[in-house]
């Protein structure tokens, strides 16, 4: 298929490598050239706008940073929407809120093409290794024209409703796995300043309802090993978490433990951590406590 790619940092630069690699034509556009000159070094094909990638594809992919970015790469002057053709399909990747996939959602429909929102869940290695997590929005006859293209990139495939539900599913889950990073590293500090060694008390949570993903890979494989480098960089965690309790709280919905960890992620930032994977919010409990928790190889 002819496949268009927007974006193409940590996330979108490897999988729209493993789209490439199933045989499909991909044009490409970024802001950033180094990042467009790594694609054609692979064999995709560079345009000079979103609406040029637009005009040459099929299947029509972004991964931005935020939704003010995937408005402007859009709705924008040389956006999108000036180019795609009836028919086609643009796929937001990115994480960003549902209220904006609907705007854009709507704008793309009055072109006589579609939308689909599937952002991704799992990190940069699965980005690389084509084995993400999909949470796919929108109606079911274009989710089915877009999954040999989709297949490209993930293995876990979710639809999980009308177009923006796959934002609201990732919102959530983002927001809870922050909460529990937060948990973790609360816990841990504690522990280590009490003395207790770090091997006994992941033995021990193992065991009991405490122990998690965060836990069992992302923690030891990052923080606890002191590499803070990203991976999945602070100021999007925060950014995931600042859209994720706008969305619970616009429902009624109280979430105080979500609040506490946005507050966390904005000391972080605060601190000069934005560009360091999320898993830095272990450094902020370790320095007021005078402790460092790191595996023993570490
Ligand atoms: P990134 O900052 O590494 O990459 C974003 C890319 O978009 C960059 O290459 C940048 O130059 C480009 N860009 C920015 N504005 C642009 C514009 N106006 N036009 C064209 N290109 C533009 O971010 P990332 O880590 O790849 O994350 C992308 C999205 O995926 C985010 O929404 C993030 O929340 C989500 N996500 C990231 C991870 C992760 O582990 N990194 C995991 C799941 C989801």
């Amino acid at each position: 298929m002819n496949v268009g790619f927007i974006g193409l940092g940590t996330m979108g630069a490897p999988m729209a490598r493993n789209i490439l690699a199933k045989g499909h034509v991909l044009t490409v556009f970024d802001v950033a050239p180094a990042a467009v000159r790594g694609l054609v070094a692979v064999g995709a094909r560079a345009a000079a706008t979103p609406a040029k990638v637009a005009e040459a594809s099929e299947i029509l992919i972004t991964m931005l940073p935020d939704a003010p970015d995937v408005e402007r790469v859009a709705l924008g002057p040389d956006g999108i929407v000036e180019g795609i053709r009836a028919g086609s399909i643009f796929v937001d990747m990115s994480t960003i809120d549902p209220g904006t996939t609907k705007k854009v959602g709507a704008a793309i429909r009055a072109k006589g093409a579609t939308m689909i929102d599937s952002p991704v869940g799992k990190t940069a290695d699965a980005a690389v290794a084509g084995t993400l997590t999909l949470m796919v929005g929108g109606d079911a006859a274009d989710i089915a024209r877009a999954r040999p293209v989709l297949d490209c990139m993930g293995t876990d495939f979710f639809h999980c409703g009308e177009l923006g539900a796959g934002q609201t599913i990732k919102l959530i889950n983002n927001l809870l796995a922050t909460c529990i990073a937060e948990a973790s590293v609360e816990a841990l500090v504690t522990g280590t300043k009490s003395g207790i060694a770090l091997d006994t008390m992941l033995a021990v949570f193992r065991t009991t309802m405490a122990w998690s993903s965060q836990l069992a890979v992302a923690m030891p494989k990052r923080p606890l090993a002191g590499d803070f480098s990203p991976g999945f960089m602070m100021k999007l965690a925060h950014k995931d978490c600042r859209l994720a309790l706008q969305m619970t709280e616009g429902l009624g919905v109280v979430a105080p433990v979500g609040r506490a960890a946005l507050a966390s992620l904005e000391q972080g930032l605060a601190r000069g951590l934005a560009n360091d994977d999320v898993g830095a919010l272990l450094k902020l409990r370790e320095e007021p406590a005078g402790v460092r928790v790191r595996l023993q190889q570490a």
